[in-house]
C-alpha cells in the first residue's frame, strides 16, 4: 500500500514546500505578492528561483520550462536546461528570479488571429503565482501568462484571471451590501468531470482517421453498442483499472485532486471527477489531467481519445463544468442559507446566475462551440444547442411564488417574503436526473453541462464568470443608490424572475417539442459553431468583455478569427484524411473483395451451366454499384475542398465547409459503411467499430 497523503503534491512546490524553504520574510512576501496580485519585485524573486530550483534538482530535475496555455486548446512548453557555464569548461546549475518571473519563448507559430506583427511575434510569459510550479517528466514546470509586448492575451489564461478580478470585485459589492465586511474576496470555484474513450494502442494505429483526426469518419454501426446501457457503472476491467490506478497516483503527485472514476454509458468510456479548487488552478489541472491520460495510457498499450464525438451513433464525450462562488471565509455563496438575509442573499446570486445565463446565451454556445461539439450538441446525447436552466420542481415553485406574490406551496407553507422569511430546505438534487439540461441547479453549484471534452475550460469560465458579474455589478449599482434596501431587494429580485423566467426549463430537453417551444420563448438556437461564432462579436457581447476588463475588443476580434479558422481547418483535415483513407484503404479493400469474387464466378461459369446465376454474381453486382457512387461521391467531396480555397472571408469559408464540405463527407461515409457491411473482414484492412470499442478487455 503506497502512502498516499504522502504522495499526494510531491511534484509540487506548494505552500508547505514554500514556507519550509524560503526564508520567512521572503514567504511572506511572496504570499503577499499573491494575495495582492502586485508583480514580485526581483530579490524576492531570485530568493523564491533558487529555492525552487534546490527543490527541483533533489527530485531529479534538469530543466525548466514556462508552462503556457495558447490558443491552440493545448499547454506549450519550451524547455532551458539549468545549465550555466563558468567557463574551466564547467558548468553550474542556475536558475534565477528574472527567469521565473518572466520568460521569451520563440513563439511566433502559435495562433495570434492577427494580434501580433511580425517584428513584436515573439510575445512573453509571466509568471501566474497562484498556481504552483510543479515537475513533470523532469522538468520543473512554471505556470504562466503569454502575451504580446503591448500586453494584448494570446492565450487562455490571461482573460481567465482577469475574469476571476471581475467577479471578485461585483460579487464584493453585493456582500458589503448584506453587510458582510469580513469577506477580503470572492473566488469561483469548478469541479470537472472528464469524460474519455479508452482503446487499445494497436487497434488506434490502424485507425488514420482516429490518429489526424481523434474521431472515425468512417465506421459501420456494430452489432452490440450502448443500447443494453451494461457498462455505465459496470464493473472496471483489470486493463482499464490498471490503468487508472496508475493515473491518480500521477495526478495525485502533481496535487491534482482526482477523486471519482467509473464507466460511462458507452462501451471503452469512462470518467474522472476531481475535487473541485479556485478556477485557474482547475483549468491547470485539467490541462494537465488530459496530458497526463493520454501518456498514461500510452505507457499502458493503450490509447486515451478525448475527441467529443470519437464513434458515430454512439455517445460522445463531454466535460461537465461544476461552478459556484466562494468567499476566502469559506461560504458558498449558491448555497441556500439558515437565515432571512442568508436567504435573501442567496436568491440575489441565484437570480444574477439566471439573467446572466439569459442575457448572454449566445456567448456561453460561443464558450463551447467547435466542430467536435457540433456532433454532440442536440444529437439526443447530449445536452441541445438551446440554452437553458434546470432548477428542480421545488425550487422553480419558489421562484414562481415569489414571482405571483403567493404562498410558497411546498412542504412547509410560507410566505415568501424576501428577506423575511426563510427558504425551505429542499434536497440537493446530486442526481443526473436530468442529464439533458445545458446548465444545472445541483443544490449549490450550477453545471455547466454543454462543454466538450477535449475543451480547455478556460474559455467556458471566463465567459461565466464575465457575464454573472456584468449582472452583479448592474445589481450592485441599482441596490448601492437604495434607501430601502429590502424592499428594493425584494423588487428587484421579483423583477428579474419576470424578466428572465424563459430561460428555466425543467422538462427533457431531448424532446422535438422543447425546440418549438424554446422558439415560441425567444431563446437562441444555434445549431453549429458558423452559426454561433458571430455572436462573439457582437456589440453588446464585446462590450460585456470590455467593461470588465477580461477582452479587449481587439481581442475579442483576433480570437473569433482563430476560432473561425480552426472549425475551416478541423474540416479540411478531415475531409483530406477522408479521401486518403478511401484511396489508400477501402478502394483497395474492396477492389481485392471484388477479384477473388470474380475469379470464383469465372471458375463457377467453366465448371457449367447449373452455375451460372450464382450468389455471388449479384453480390459482385451490388458492390460494384456501389463501387461506382463512391467514386463520384469522393470526387464529389476532392471538388468541394478545392472549391471552398477560392472563399477569402472567414466566416464564409467556415459556413462552406459546414454546408459543402462536411455535407460531402457525410454523403461519402454512408457508401464506405453500406460497403464495409458487404466485404469480407480478410479484405477490410481498417477496425471495425466493433473491433475498436471492444479493443480492452
Ligand atoms: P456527484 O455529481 O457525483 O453526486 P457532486 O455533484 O458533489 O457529486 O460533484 C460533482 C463535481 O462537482 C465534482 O467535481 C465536485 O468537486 C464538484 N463540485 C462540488 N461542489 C462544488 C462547488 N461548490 N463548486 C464547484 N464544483 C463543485
Ligand atoms: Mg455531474
Amino acid at each position: 500500500m503506497k502512502d498516499i497523503p504522502n504522495l499526494f503534491g510531491s511534484m509540487v512546490f506548494h505552500d508547505a514546500v514554500m514556507q519550509a524553504r524560503l526564508p520567512k520574510d521572503i514567504y511572506k512576501a511572496l504570499k503577499k505578492t499573491i494575495a495582492d496580485g502586485k508583480r514580485l519585485q526581483l530579490d524576492v524573486a531570485n530568493v523564491v528561483a533558487n529555492a525552487m530550483k534546490d527543490w527541483a534538482l533533489e527530485k531529479g530535475a534538469t530543466h525548466f520550462t514556462h508552462w503556457f496555455q495558447p490558443m491552440t486548446g493545448i499547454t506549450a512548453e519550451k524547455h532551458d536546461s539549468f545549465i550555466s557555464p563558468i567557463g574551466n569548461g564547467k558548468i553550474i546549475m542556475e536558475f534565477s528570479g528574472s527567469e521565473l518571473v518572466r520568460g521569451e519563448p520563440d513563439a511566433s507559430s502559435f495562433p495570434s488571429g492577427g494580434l501580433r506583427a511580425t517584428f513584436e511575434a515573439r510575445g512573453y510569459t509571466a509568471w501566474d503565482p497562484t498556481s504552483y510550479a510543479f515537475i513533470k517528466d523532469g522538468t520543473l514546470c512554471i505556470p504562466t501568462a503569454f502575451c504580446s509586448y503591448s500586453g494584448e492575451a494570446l492565450d487562455k489564461k490571461t482573460p481567465l484571471l482577469r475574469s476571476m478580478e471581475a467577479i471578485d470585485r461585483q460579487a464584493l459589492r453585493i456582500l458589503r451590501l448584506f453587510g458582510n465586511d469580513k469577506a477580503k474576496s470572492v473566488s469561483t470555484t469548478v469541479g470537472p468531470e472528464q469524460e474519455y474513450f479508452l482503446i487499445d494502442k494497436e487497434v488506434f494505429l490502424k485507425r488514420p482517421d482516429l490518429v489526424y483526426c481523434g474521431r472515425t469518419l468512417f465506421g459501420a454501426r456494430p452489432s452490440k453498442g450502448q443500447e443494453m446501457e451494461d457498462h455505465y457503472f459496470g464493473a472496471i476491467k483489470s486493463r482499464v483499472s490498471a490503468f487508472m490506478k496508475n493515473l491518480e497516483e500521477e495526478l495525485w503527485k502533481l496535487g491534482i485532486l482526482a477523486k471519482t472514476k467509473h464507466n460511462e454509458v458507452a462501451p471503452a468510456q469512462h470518467e474522472l471527477a476531481p475535487v473541485f479548487s479556485t478556477t485557474n488552478i482547475a483549468v491547470d489541472h485539467n490541462q494537465l489531467t488530459m496530458e497526463v491520460m493520454k501518456r498514461v495510457a500510452n505507457e499502458h498499450g493503450l490509447a486515451c481519445l478525448l475527441h467529443e464525438k470519437p464513434f458515430a451513433g454512439i455517445n460522445g464525450s463531454g466535460k461537465h463544468n461544476n461552478w459556484s462562488m466562494t468567499t476566502d471565509t469559506g461560504a458558498n455563496l449558491l448555497e441556500p442559507g439558515e437565515t432571512p438575509s442568508e436567504n435573501a442573499q442567496f436568491l440575489l446570486f441565484l437570480v444574477a446566475v439566471i439573467k446572466a445565463v439569459d442575457d448572454y446565451q449566445d456567448l456561453l454556445r460561443v464558450s463551447i462551440a467547435n466542430a467536435g461539439n457540433d456532433h454532440r450538441l442536440g444529437a439526443n446525447e447530449a445536452p441541445p444547442a438551446i440554452v437553458s436552466i434546470f432548477l428542480g420542481d421545488e425550487l422553480t415553485e419558489i421562484l414562481s411564488a415569489i414571482d405571483d406574490n403567493r404562498e410558497y406551496q411546498g412542504k412547509e407553507k410560507i410566505q415568501m417574503e424576501i428577506g423575511a422569511s426563510v427558504l425551505p430546505h429542499f434536497p440537493k438534487d446530486t442526481t443526473d436526473r436530468n442529464r439533458t439540461s445545458p446548465f444545472a441547479f445541483t443544490g449549490n453549484k450550477f453545471e455547466f453541462r454543454m462543454v466538450g471534452s477535449t475543451f480547455s475550460i478556460s474559455g467556458p469560465n471566463f465567459t461565466l464568470n464575465t457575464v454573472v458579474a456584468e449582472v452583479l455589478s448592474q445589481f450592485a449599482d441599482q441596490l448601492e443608490k437604495s434607501k430601502n434596501f429590502v424592499s428594493d431587494l425584494s423588487a428587484l429580485i421579483k423583477k428579474t424572475i419576470k424578466d428572465h423566467k424563459r430561460i428555466i426549463f425543467n422538462g427533457n430537453g431531448y424532446d422535438n417539442a422543447w425546440v418549438e417551444e424554446a422558439e415560441r420563448r425567444g431563446l437562441l438556437n444555434l445549431k453549429t459553431t458558423p452559426d454561433a461564432l458571430p455572436a462573439f462579436i457582437a456589440k453588446k457581447n464585446i462590450a460585456v468583455f470590455e467593461k470588465h476588463h477580461v477582452l479587449s475588443p481587439n481581442e475579442v476580434e483576433s480570437r473569433y478569427e482563430i476560432f473561425l479558422d480552426n472549425y475551416s481547418k478541423t474540416i479540411n483535415i478531415e475531409a483530406m484524411t477522408m479521401i486518403d483513407m478511401v484511396n489508400k484503404e477501402i478502394f483497395p479493400s474492396v477492389i481485392s473483395y471484388q477479384n477473388e469474387l470474380a475469379v470464383l464466378i469465372k471458375r463457377k461459369k467453366d465448371l457449367g451451366e447449373e452455375f451460372l446465376t450464382s450468389p455471388e454474381e449479384g453480390l459482385l453486382v451490388k458492390i460494384s454499384k456501389l463501387m461506382v457512387c463512391l467514386e463520384k461521391r469522393l470526387t464529389e467531396l476532392s471538388e468541394q475542398t478545392v472549391q471552398v480555397k477560392g472563399i477569402s472571408d472567414s466566416l464564409e469559408l467556415a459556413k462552406a465547409y459546414r454546408e459543402k464540405v462536411f455535407m460531402a463527407m457525410n454523403e461519402l461515409r454512408l457508401t464506405v459503411d453500406e460497403l464495409e457491411m458487404l466485404v469480407s473482414k480478410k479484405h477490410w484492412t481498417i477496425p471495425s467499430y466493433g473491433e475498436i470499442l471492444y479493443s480492452v478487455n
